[in-house]
């Protein structure tokens, strides 16, 4: 055992806060990374303050973080993957049974037994898991992964969640040439997925409440804005889309997206607000329409996803921060001023 600098939220109603924490000595399959970047996603912000109580309740302390890159420091005898001085990222997933159908089948975001960056039991500590607002963080090798040469790093850590969350459902709805697809709530989620959705070569349309985002979408590469709170301008788009990715971290109709399917098309729900959702059955019957989740993505997938992100050059717009700022951070996150990610800066917890 070993003792890394973190941020820490030590209650619901508690800031983040300097905190020293235990992290285990880096066993023989295990990378240990001394963390450079961490990007910071909604998902933080709902686990420290509690949000997802009814379905995840939080575990404090808790340390968040899981868009994670950084250097190797160490590594086990029996690692392969990596050597020390290599760049490596880790995100949402550091464990799971490796045994079960699911993981056989390249799934460990769907095991049983995954163990989750931060706010999991850690079958190794007895603790939670801390996640990547922190000097340095331990894995297993399969949950690490390899960052393309060409992007920045700041840039890309975002990729490690929101990339893979946006990546999976559009592979898996095929989403690319000669279809429409829609994304719901242009904010770290959304802005990777209009890229992503771009660069798969699809016609993409962005659903923003922010009217003054417009420019932004198309410069990241929407084809069309829709204001949603604009009837008429929802109005216009009624059964014709193929796919819509939804990535709302608040209360919302998504009827009013069910509605705007083609026949057969999805609506995949990323954003993962506290309360339930209404649906009509009507919106969805009328057309042979479907709903789905999703939930990040498997390790092979992920690799898949930053080798693709560096083929297209595809990384966050970030905001880079000190780590001292994370809690204003977050503020501004709830108020949707943030373009697109903010990105921590992990050198900035040497001077904490
Ligand atoms: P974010 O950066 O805060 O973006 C959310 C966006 O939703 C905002 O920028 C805003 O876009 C829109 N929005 C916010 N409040 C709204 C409201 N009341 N009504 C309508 N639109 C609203 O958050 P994020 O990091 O992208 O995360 C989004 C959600 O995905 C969170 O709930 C997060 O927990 C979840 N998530 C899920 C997974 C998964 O695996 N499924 C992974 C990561 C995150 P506009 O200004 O354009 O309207
Ligand atoms: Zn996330």
């Amino acid at each position: 055992m070993y003792y890394a600098k973190a941020y820490a939220a030590a209650s619901a109603e508690s800031p983040l806060a300097f905190a020293t924490i235990p992290r285990r000595e880096p066993r023989e399959c295990d990378v240990q990374l001394e963390i450079l970047f961490c990007g910071i996603c909604h998902s933080d912000l709902h686990a420290v303050r509690n949000e997802w109580e009814d379905n995840s309740p939080t575990i404090y302390p808790i340390v968040p973080g899981h868009e994670i890159v950084g250097r190797v420091t160490k590594v086990g005898s029996a690692v392969t993957k990596f050597k020390v001085g290599d760049i490596a990222a880790i995100g949402c997933l550091v464990g799971s049974d490796r045994t079960c159908p699911n993981c056989r089948a390249g799934m460990e975001n769907f095991c049983p037994h995954m163990v989750m960056t931060y706010n999991s039991p850690d079958p190794h500590t007895g603790r939670a898991t801390y996640g990547g607002y922190s000097e340095s963080i331990v894995a297993d090798e399969h949950f690490v992964l390899r960052m393309p040469h060409n992007l920045d790093l700041a840039a890309a850590a975002p990729l490690l969640c929101a990339g893979i969350t946006t990546y999976s459902p559009l592979r898996h709805w095929k989403v690319g040439r000669g279809k429409k697809a829609g994304v719901v709530g242009l904010g770290g989620l959304g802005h990777v997925a209009v890229k992503i959705a771009h660069a798969l070569g699809a016609h993409v349309a962005v659903f923003t409440t922010s009217p003054g985002k417009r420019e932004d979408a198309m410069r990241l590469g929407a084809d069309e804005v829709i204001v949603s709170r604009d009837a008429n301008q929802m109005a216009q788009h009624s059964g014709s889309f193929d796919f819509i990715i939804d990535c709302v971290s608040a209360q919302h109709d998504i009827n009013e997206y069910i509605e705007l399917l083609a026949v057969d098309g999805n609506l995949t729900l990323v954003g993962a607000p506290p309360q339930p959702l209404p649906v009509s059955a009507h919106t969805l019957i009328f057309g042979r329409k479907s709903l789905s989740g999703s939930l990040i993505g498997g390790l092979a997938e992920t690799q898949e996803m930053l080798d693709f992100c560096g083929q297209h050059q595809i990384t966050a717009d970030v905001e880079v921060i000190p780590i001292q700022k994370c809690n204003e951070a977050y503020e501004r996150m709830l108020k949707s001023d943030v373009k697109y990610r903010f990105s921590i800066d992990m050198a900035s917890l040497h001077s904490a």
